[in-house]
Order: structure tokens, then C-alpha cells, then sequence
């Protein structure tokens, strides 16, 4: 009955229902969006906790059918909607919370919906699978430490809350799970998120490599100096720039299809036949002269002997700020 394409793997112990609700901190006046929630196992322990509504996202319409024969009747029936739909394609009512198991393909994609909704929310807690969850949760260091960990953090505080056994769902998945809190921080950052995300790729493009080598290589210093005369020729002043580094929620959104394609990555290092180009391969002078600008950037804070897989939320904020004040920008 139960689909693989759709992720659908049930919660079958209590226990562990009953703690992921617990982790949430409910008030009797939140409003709880869960996503994918099946036959709804969590939806009735959501339901008895007492919250305003819950408002159920679901795909799979014989789960909707049989989640409103199971609440038909019941007495919190009134407090329960259930929306039929891909929840990465609807629009998301406002909410407090949310809690969800979900499928897993679509963690990286609904991650980033979630912290880029307006007005943002107090808390989720979510199950992942367990891989995934060590990447959001990484620290500088940690060998899963990745551009997924450095955007989530950006915009919240994460942290791990449960290991959850592949045997606590029928059918078991192929991995084990954990639940994992995210908590927005409030106020965000306020950095261009396009920006930082140009110069996060380029960190953990070879993240064990030094910035000094990776900043040396000819596509990487082809594409600053183009978006350096590119915003030159726009006579951007610095002024008119600062009214453009605040963080949109296009801007995050954006992001969910740009890390997709990256927050299951092996921590493999792509070779790159152009990887230490030396100033013999750089075309003439003017690019000499800019490739000193960058490295002198580097040098000012430190940076040239760094990696990318030690850069704190901290490093990565400074470095940034040393470059966007020299005119250099990464979107
Ligand atoms: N919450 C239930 C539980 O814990 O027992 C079921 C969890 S199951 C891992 C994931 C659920 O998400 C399935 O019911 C599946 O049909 C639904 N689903 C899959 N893709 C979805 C999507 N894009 N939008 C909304 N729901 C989705």
C-alpha cells in the first residue's frame, strides 16, 4: 500500500511520536503545519496537544482520504486542515511551527522554503535522514561540514535532537533518521544572500584546498573581475550598494533550487585541470594586477593559508565584507 517513490515510510512507535511532539515547545495558541503526514500518526498527537489548528500538507491524495475518514467525527476534528498538494509547490498558510516527517528527497528544497517564508516562523522540527542531518548540524572541522551546513546557519540555529532507528517506521528505509531542530534567527543576518552564496560555492568548491590556491585559479578570478567591471560600469557607489545588502525572501528562496544540487555531495573533490594556474596562464597584465588585488584582500585578513572546510559563520562574514568594501562581488 505503501509508496517508495513518495517516501512513505510510517511512524509506528508511540513513544517516538510522542517525544517529537514534546520537542516542539507547542502553545495552545500555534498554528502547526505538517508536511506529509500520511496516515496521520503525528497529525492526532499534534491535534491532542492542544494547538490553535494543524494544517496538514499531503500529496498523496489516498492518504488525504484516509486522514479525514480517521478524523471524521473526532472531537479536534475543527482545528484540522488538511491541503492536498506538493508542498513545494503550494502556497504555505502562516505558521509557527512545523513538524514533519518527511520524504527525504525533498529535504535540501523544503529547508529552504521553510526559512524563506514570510513572516518566518518560531520553530520546526523535522526528521531527516540521518546523513543529512549531520551536514545541517556540521561544524567547522567536521568532515561534513558543507555549504549546506554554512546557508542553514546563516539564517538559523540547528541543532540535533533524536537518532532515530530505520525500524521505528513500517517499511523500514534503506538509512537511519534523526530530528533535528531549526530555529530561525531573528533578526537575519544582514548580508546579501546571493553574495554569500557566491563566495561559500567558491570556498567549498575544493573545500580542503587554501582560499589562497583556490582564489589563484583563472575561472575563478575570470568570473570576479567580470562582476568587478560589470558593477564598475554601473557606477555603483558603495552607498547605493549598501540599500541592496539586505536579505530577501526571493533571495533565500533562490537558494533552495542552488543547494540541491549540492547538499548530497560526497565531500569528493573535483579535479580541474586548470587548478593551479600561475601567473604565466593569466591573459596580460590588467589580470596580473587584479589576481594582486584579491590575494591582497586574502592577505589583509588572514585568509590565503585558510580553508574553506575551517571558515566559521564569523570568518566567512568578514571575508565577504573585505571584499564587497573593495568593490570585489560575488553575484
Ligand atoms: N507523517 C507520517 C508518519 O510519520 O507516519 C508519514 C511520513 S512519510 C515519511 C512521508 C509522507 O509525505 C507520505 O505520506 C508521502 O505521501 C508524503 N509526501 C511525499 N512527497 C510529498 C510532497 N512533495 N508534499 C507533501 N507530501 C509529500
Amino acid at each position: 500500500p505503501f509508496e517508495k517513490s513518495k517516501g512513505q515510510h510510517i511512524l509506528r512507535n508511540p513513544a517516538l511520536v510522542d517525544s517529537i511532539v514534546a520537542k516542539a515547545g507547542l502553545k495552545p495558541t500555534d498554528t502547526v503545519v505538517e508536511i506529509g503526514p500520511g496516515t496521520g500518526n503525528l497529525t492526532k498527537r499534534l491535534l491532542e496537544a492542544g494547538v490553535k489548528a494543524v494544517v496538514a500538507v499531503e500529496l498523496d491524495p489516498r492518504m488525504v482520504l484516509e486522514l479525514n475518514r480517521r478524523f471524521q467525527g473526532h472531537p479536534l476534528s475543527s482545528r484540522l486542515k488538511v491541503i492536498q498538494g506538493d508542498v513545494l509547490k503550494c502556497d504555505l498558510p502562516y505558521f509557527d511551527i512545523c513538524v514533519a516527517n518527511i520524504p527525504y528527497q525533498i529535504s535540501s528544497p523544503l529547508t529552504f522554503k521553510l526559512l524563506s517564508h514570510r513572516p518566518i516562523f518560531r520553530c520546526a522540527v523535522i526528521m531527516f535522514q540521518r546523513e543529512f542531518a549531520m551536514r545541517l548540524v556540521a561544524q567547522p572541522g567536521d568532515s561534513l561540514y558543507c555549504r549546506l551546513s554554512v546557508n542553514v546557519q546563516l539564517l538559523s540555529r540547528v541543532s540535533h535532537l533524536l537518532k532515530v532507528g530505520r525500524n521505528n517506521f513500517r517499511p523500514p528505509p534503506k538509512v537511519d533518521s534523526s530530528v533535528v531542530r531549526i530555529e530561525p534567527r531573528k533578526p537575519l543576518p544582514p548580508v546579501s544572500f546571493k553574495e554569500w552564496d557566491g563566495l561559500v560555492r567558491i570556498c567549498f568548491n575544493r573545500k580542503n584546498k587554501t582560499l589562497g590556491s583556490i582564489f589563484k585559479q583563472k575561472r575563478v578570478l575570470e568570473l570576479l573581475e567580470k562582476n568587478y567591471k560589470t558593477m564598475q560600469s554601473l557606477q555603483l557607489t558603495q552607498d547605493a550598494e549598501m540599500g541592496e545588502e539586505k536579505m530577501s525572501a526571493d533571495d533565500v528562496a533562490l537558494l533552495a533550487n542552488m543547494v540541491e544540487d549540492l547538499s548530497m555531495e560526497t565531500g569528493d573533490e573535483k579535479e580541474d585541470d586548470e587548478m593551479e594556474m600561475d601567473d604565466a596562464d593569466m591573459a596580460g597584465e590588467g589580470a596580473a594586477s587584479f589576481k594582486e588585488k584579491i590575494m591582497g584582500i586574502l592577505q589583509q585578513g588572514d585568509f590565503a593559508e585558510k580553508r574553506g572546510s575551517k571558515l566559521s559563520q564569523v570568518d566567512f562574514l568578514y571575508l565577504l565584507s573585505l571584499f564587497n568594501k573593495d568593490g570585489i562581488h560575488f553575484s
